[in-house]
């Protein structure tokens, strides 16, 4: 599908005294697509949020919002709005009020306000609390007016800076779901900003994922997590071991290495890597532990286990190198591999990368 690009980032940088927070960033945002900004704790994702908002301006480069230039276009004259973590409700003032407030500033009138505010607190399921006000409200359901009130102005791109970090897990996860519908149904192109990988990879279309003020990797939560461009994004998303290999030889696609297990194999990587030393990364659920296993196998001693219901995550030794690998515990008795025992791992080449030192 050619859609037209919600939002294009041009080669922006940012520097804050002698700090550059942002360098060279580029990349689009998709008309009507959740797309999640993803990145450790000062990557500069709030930076681009807020530049994308306009509460901050790039020092070089370009921001586009449906083809058009924003950079000097104050915050109120872009059609877009932002959801913060802290929710940002007037006290004052009841729920439906605070769904009202930037519906009057732009000039509505109030039968068109009176419709449009029950619409949006029934999209969040929150008709019933319309005259209460924020203080009487669990934070869900504060998050869920923040939403609406977000939404009601029917924004081109609305921004959502960390809004789940203040719930609860389970409410998080609840909320989770509720986002998504909410785009779905709306339509509208949210971007998301977290450094919560299961959110991403749950919610998102795409997702970029940040690191020291770069773009590391775009792509699906699928391509994110199976085919990681990089050492950054193969150990910020999902858990992966990292094993020390030498390269043999190399294309552009594949590099055939020697693993410290001692077998030479060809396992995919995303750049050509050079003769030398690599890193194969091989996520922990990929390998597989028994008496006999699939693919390329070695011997190693059980060091440690830690039995998780649904999963047991082993801690293994071979040759004096650490390897984590887990299991699915399919049924009461799936979980048999003893402690001090040996045991054969396995994993499929294709199910490994190899990446630059
Ligand atoms: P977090 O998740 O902790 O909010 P982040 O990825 O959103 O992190 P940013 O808030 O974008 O990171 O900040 C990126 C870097 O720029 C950080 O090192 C931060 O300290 C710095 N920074 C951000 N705003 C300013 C500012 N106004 N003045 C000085 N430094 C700033």
């Amino acid at each position: 599908m050619n859609r037209e690009n919600a939002v294009e980032v041009i080669d922006v940088s940012k520097n804050f005294g002698s700090y550059q927070a942002l360098s060279s960033v580029n990349f689009e945002i998709r008309e009507n697509e959740f797309f999640t900004m993803l990145g450790p704790s000062g990557c500069g994702k709030t930076t681009l949020l807020r530049m994308i908002a306009g509460f901050e301006t790039p020092d070089t480069g370009r921001l586009l919002l449906h083809g058009r230039d924003i950079v000097d276009i104050p915050p109120h004259k872009r059609r877009v709005n932002t959801v913060f973590q802290s929710y940002a409700l007037f006290p004052h003032m009841t729920l439906a009020q605070n769904v009202a407030f930037g519906l009057e500033n732009m000039g509505w009138d109030k039968a068109r306000i009176t419709a449009r505010v029950g619409e949006m607190l029934e999209r969040v399921h929150m008709s019933a609390f319309a005259n209460r006000k924020p203080a009487q409200l669990s934070g869900g359901q504060r998050q869920r007016i923040a939403l609406a009130r977000a939404l009601a102005p029917n924004p081109e791109v609305l921004l959502l800076d960390e809004p789940l970090s203040a719930l609860d897990l389970k409410l998080r996860q609840a909320m989770r779901d509720e986002l998504r519908t909410l785009q779905r149904d709306t339509g509208i192109t949210f971007v998301f900003v977290t450094h919560d990988q299961e959110e991403a990879l749950d919610m998102s279309d795409r997702i970029a994922v940040l690191g020291s003020g770069e773009v590391q990797q775009i792509g699906t939560p699928l391509q994110i997590y199976e085919e990681p461009s990089n050492r950054f994004v193969a150990d910020f998303v999902g858990e992966t071991n990292f094993f020390e290999v030498d390269v043999l030889k190399a294309t552009e696609k594949t590099a055939t290495v020697r693993t410290p297990f001692g077998q030479v194999i060809s396992v995919p990587s995303p750049t050509q890597v050079p003769v030398g030393k690599a890193t194969l990364s091989i996520r922990p659920e990929k390998l597989n532990l028994g008496d006999q296993v699939e693919g390329v196998d070695f011997l190693a001693e059980v060091v440690k286990k830690q039995y998780l219901g649904g999963y047991t995550h082993y801690l293994l030794s071979a040759g004096g190198v650490e390897i984590r690998a887990s299991r699915r515990n399919a049924s009461r008795e799936s979980d048999t591999i003893a402690v001090g025992s040996p045991v054969h791992v396995g994993f499929i080449e294709g199910s490994a990368r190899v990446l630059a030192a």
